[in-house]
């Protein structure tokens, strides 16, 4: 709470001192902005000096954190209960437990589906439970969902299905066209770019969803229950991509009940039951 108050203070600090830069002659004499300037010299120095701390403490490559989150619905349901979770730059992590545990709730409050009812998220070094809602469109196409049942458009072809993440946010025709067909070769679907997505397999449904949720290239990608319809051979297909965009650099985090998988994928597994986070093993396997 008091940091967020912190950096509103400093983002004024920010948006008068942009003003004062644009007066040139005569400034100098002027005792108010002397002081601006001073203030902005100190708000730049405190911001190196705690990306220096950060630097020290390890903490440089954090790409989200959860503080103390808790999320309580109506009639006392506690779906979240003072979660603490740091994922770094590059990490593959499997988030297990059984039903009802706060694995979805965990990934809305990620999404900024939901605010939390105490703490803070902080993702990239922004609050984001203090986004503004024009702010959320653009914090979402940095991080790419998908989910068990796909969510497609059936009667939109391949092509289609991934162009319209892309329309949406505005993107101009010429560079869609560019854009989505080197997309989905990376799924592996350049064969199926003009069938419907009803005519798919689950395996290749699942690969137009992860087209879509890489088009605006997001640093963090959720995959929730993604195997939770398929084949174990679609199943083993859909890990091994999630894996190829791992290495490419962005996070993945994998919701799933899929004991065989979270054992075989020897990566970190975060354990959640009754809304609490009560396991975090950087190799670790589903024991529930
Ligand atoms: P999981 O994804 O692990 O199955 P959820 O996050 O969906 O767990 O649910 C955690 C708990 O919160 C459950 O008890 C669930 O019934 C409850 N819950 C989830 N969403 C809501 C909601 N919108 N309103 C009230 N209770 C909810």
């Amino acid at each position: 709470m008091m940091m967020a108050k912190d950096k509103n203070e400093a983002n004024k600090e920010e948006t008068t001192l942009s003003k004062t830069d644009s007066i040139e002659d005569g400034t100098k004499d002027n005792p108010d902005i002397q002081n601006n300037q001073e203030i902005k010299k100190e708000a730049r120095a405190k911001v190196a000096k705690s990306a220096e701390k950060d630097k020290d403490e390890g903490r440089e490559h954090i790409v989200i954190e959860f503080k103390n989150v808790s999320k309580k619905y109506a009639h006392g349901v506690v779906a979240a209960e003072k979660c603490s979770l740091i994922i770094k730059i590059g990490e593959f992590v499997s988030l297990v437990g059984p039903s009802g545990a706060g694995k979805s709730t965990l990934i809305r409050l990620l999404t900024c589906e939901e605010r939390p009812s105490e703490g803070r998220i902080v993702v990239a070094g922004r609050d984001i439970t203090a986004l503004k809602p024009n702010e959320l469109p653009y914090y979402r196409r940095k991080v790419g969902i998908i989910f068990q049942d796909f969510k497609l458009l059936p009667k939109k072809t391949v092509f289609e299905n991934v162009a319209f993440a892309l329309e949406v946010a505005g993107v101009p025709n010429s560079i869609i066209n560019e854009k989505v067909p080197k997309i989905v070769e990376i799924v592996g679907l350049t064969k199926r770019i003009k069938a419907l997505s009803e005519e798919l397999s689950g395996g290749e449904k699942q690969r137009v969803s992860i087209a879509r949720a890489l088009v605006h290239e997001p640093r963090i990608l959720i995959a929730d229950e993604p195997t939770g319809n398929l084949d174990p051979v679609s199943t083993w297909e859909i890990i091994e991509l999630l894996f190829k965009i791992n290495r490419q650099g962005t996070i993945v985090l994998l919701a799933t009940h899929d004991k065989e998988v979270v054992d075989a994928l020897q990566r970190r597994v975060v354990t959640m039951r009754d809304g609490k986070i009560i396991g975090d093993q950087e190799h670790g396997k589903y024991v529930l």
